[in-house]
């Protein structure tokens, strides 16, 4: 499932491409999607130009001359702009045409995802107007994740996952955060000290900066690729990793459900 980084690797490498492209036509072979993209966006979108590719949370939110569509890639959509036209797989439910030649074609098998539209702030939005702070703005820091967490029993790890809480963190990095600030996942959200909390927004901060990063290496191919931004890019310290020996102490990580998702920890670092 595309996380934060992911997102935004995705948005890093569509901007320069498609900012100041106009579109000529679209073409919408699977209207239903998670909710049902809007009947008018063929004809809406019809000669806009680009002015910006925006993220917010997992969002991905175009702006428009006139309005804003707004992309959600769900489990497992995907991105792809390639030269001309391409005869359309089973996935490739919509193919957005620009005047340059370019096809910005949104595939996905489990159809999670969602294309939307917003004539007025998408920042307002129902679906985005409830998320909680970017992980990665100012807005994150220690004091605020202690100060929401009082009195919260439920686990740290749902508490940071909960998008109402921190925007865009996914299982993934989740992991790999609780990891780098040496917090036991399980541990009630109201139990933790304010000091720790300052780890763990520093550490969500850097796991995901690194997940970018990696993640931009790729971009150059983006044209005429997959689109898809790779985990594979990412060493993953923690997620993943069961049975195998923690890289820090050489304990051997253990695998547990919490919240219903895989959770992956090391007993001895983090407590
Ligand atoms: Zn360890």
């Amino acid at each position: 499932m595309p996380e934060l980084p992911e997102v935004e690797i995705i948005r890093c490498g569509l901007e320069p491409l498609i900012v100041g492209q106009q579109i000529e036509r679209v073409v919408v072979r699977t209207p239903q999607l998670r909710w049902p993209i809007p009947s008018e966006l063929t004809r809406v979108l019809r000669g806009q130009v680009v002015h910006a590719v925006e993220r917010r949370a997992k969002y991905l939110v175009f702006r428009l001359q006139d309005g804003n569509m707004i992309i959600h890639l769900g489990m497992s959509g995907r991105l792809r702009l390639s030269r001309g036209h391409e005869v359309p797989g089973k996935h490739d439910h919509v193919d957005i045409f620009f005047k340059n030649g370019d096809c910005l074609r949104f595939c996905d098998p489990r159809r999670f995802g969602a294309i939307l539209w917003s004539a007025t702030d998408p920042m307002a939005h129902p679906l985005i107007v409830k998320s909680g702070p970017e992980p990665l703005s100012a807005a994150l820091h220690g004091d605020y994740l202690y100060e929401r967490s009082r009195g919260r029993r439920v686990s740290v790890k749902q508490f940071i996952m909960d998008q109402r809480v921190v925007s865009g963190l996914g299982n993934i990095y989740a992991n790999e955060a609780l990891f780098a600030a040496r917090i036991h996942p399980v541990t009630p959200a109201g139990r933790i000290s304010l000091k720790k909390y300052r780890h763990l927004a520093s550490a969500i901060k850097k796991t995901l900066r690194k997940a970018i990063a990696a993640g931009g290496t790729t971009m150059r191919d983006f044209h005429d690729e997959s689109g898809q931004a790779g985990y594979f890019q990412l060493k993953l310290k923690v997620y993943g990793r069961s049975s195998e020996s923690c890289l820090v102490c050489g304990h051997t990580i253990r695998q547990i459900r919490n919240g219903q998702r895989s959770t992956f920890y090391c007993p001895r670092c983090q407590r």
